[in-house]
């Protein structure tokens, strides 16, 4: 009976001695569970914007003589599109049959046969124009440089994207004749605009689905997406979260290259090559593609597809004050700046599609 008693305390002297360890224990567990996520989410961070090599921050050079000849193709093609065309979608569909018209032509006079993908929405025909350069030595791997040339309704669409457009054609230009190990795509997207977007009217969709078809591998592909504006003024560059503004510049003086965090290997592939080759200041960031923003054009069409695709641009809406307005019109575009970018890209490229020989 008496032992029993003893017992009987020893256990009640115990338990909040077991809680209180218990307590210990999980916060001990909670602690190094918060470290551990510490640590995962440093490092993700870290691999989201750690990007190879540093941006250009000194003056500009000079333009060279291949510089000044690109940067007066690029505001004729801009000028044809933006200004002579002017808006040119499915409402505009004349203008928007004369813009394809005159870009296929231009690839015709740079010496490439055009492929015109075409496909039916409510009773109007788009078309999605494609030249391709065969690989030398890896044909099975594409890489496609793609830019949409419809303007959003109500804009002629100088700068979205008048400039993606004209400088995929230029860059096109550039590598005719040239002989890549991979295979090179020059593609200029219909139906990026609303109410096409992120829908099967999309002409980027209609086109990676083929690709999906076709098990054709793409490796790369890099959307040119309003390239043009470009301000010196701190406070000219905004962000789609607060915390950016503390990592990125606040002049919106940079070509960026933005992709989904399963496309940050090209990301960082594409930057180290564009920061190796030009004196133009960059950035990069491979983000979730909920972020605003991250998805917003046709590299989208292709993450859909499994593929690797990431954005080359200004970053339109969060710098370009003339963004999806009627203001935004040829004018309003850097040339001598978007001419820069564009070299800097034929780098990139070449160096994605395994050019060793750019003879540039
Ligand atoms: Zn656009």
């Amino acid at each position: 009976m008496r032992r029993e008693v003893v017992d009987e305390r020893d256990t009640n002297k115990n338990r909040p001695l077991g809680v209180q360890r218990l307590f210990r224990v999980a916060l001990l567990l909670l602690t190094v569970l918060v470290i551990i996520l510490g640590i995962l989410i440093s490092w993700g961070w870290l691999t989201m914007i750690q990007m190879p090599g540093e941006s250009y921050r000194g003056e500009l050079p000079p333009l060279t003589q291949k510089e000044v000849a690109l940067r007066d193709a690029l505001q004729r093609d801009v000028e044809k599109l933006a200004g002579e065309i002017g808006e040119r979608n499915f409402l505009h569909y004349k203008e928007l049959m004369a813009a394809a018209d005159f870009l296929d032509a231009s690839f015709a006079q740079a010496g490439y046969k055009v492929q015109r993908q075409g496909y039916t929405v409510d009773n109007q025909t788009y078309y999605n124009l494609e030249v391709e350069i065969p690989g030398t030595q890896r044909a099975d791997e594409i890489v496609i440089i793609g830019g949409h040339y419809d303007s959003v309704s109500g804009s002629p669409g100088a700068n979205d994207n008048g400039t993606g457009a004209a400088a995929t054609l230029e860059l096109a230009r550039l590598f005719a004749g040239k002989k890549p190990e991979r295979t090179l795509r020059f593609v200029e997207f219909v139906n990026e605009e609303p109410p096409f977007f992120f829908s099967e009217g999309m002409g980027s969709i209609v086109y990676a689905s083929r690709c999906k078809q076709r098990s054709e591998k793409v490796v790369a592909m890099l959307s040119l997406e309003t390239i043009g504006y470009y301000s010196d003024k701190i406070g000219s560059q905004r962000y789609p979260l607060p915390q950016l503004s503390s990592i990125y510049p606040l002049q919106g003086n940079f070509i960026s290259f933005v992709g989904n965090v399963d496309s940050g290997s090209l990301v960082t592939d594409a930057i180290a090559s564009f920061r190796r080759h030009t004196k133009f200041p960059s950035e990069g960031t491979a983000l979730p593609n909920e972020i605003t923003g991250v998805s917003w054009s046709d590299q989208w069409s292709f993450w859909q597809q499994g593929y690797p695709g990431i954005m080359v641009t200004d970053t339109a809406p969060f710098r370009y004050p003339y963004y999806h307005t009627s203001n935004d019109t040829p004018d309003k575009v850097n040339y001598d700046r978007l001419a820069r970018v564009v070299v800097g890209l034929e780098y990139a490229i070449a160096d994605l599609s395994g050019l060793s020989q750019p003879g540039m």
